[in-house]
């Protein structure tokens, strides 16, 4: 017996969740640039939430950025939506973090 044949290789490429994404390539539209202006940021989110509300693995992708705690907006959610949840980022930016410095 062939070395070969005493191994079953599964030759399938690995596709993780992220390959599957429906905004690959379209990074500027999940992370708001510097000094972004809040309408800008609702206008920059509803166009991401249309891609996030048809891409296939929105689940897989909401529950990676709540674990790890990420900025940007990820599986239909923005950090705010994430914070709400019981999901807060270590180093809150935007309003939250205006807050808790005013409130200090
Ligand atoms: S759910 Fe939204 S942010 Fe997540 S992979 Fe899909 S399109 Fe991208």
């Amino acid at each position: 017996m062939a070395v070969a044949e005493l191994y079953e290789y599964d030759m399938t490429p690995f596709v993780s969740w992220q390959d599957l994404a429906e905004c690959k390539g379209r990074t500027k539209l999940f992370f708001p640039p510097k000094a972004e202006r809040p309408q800008a940021r609702a206008r920059r989110e509803a166009k991401a939430n249309k891609l996030c509300a048809n891409c296939p693995v929105h689940e897989e992708c909401r529950s990676f950025a709540r674990s790890h705690r990420e900025y940007g907006y990820w599986g239909g959610e923005s950090e705010e939506d994430r914070h709400l949840a019981g999901f807060t980022v270590s180093a809150p930016i935007g309003v939250r973090a205006r807050l808790q410095h005013e409130a200090s």
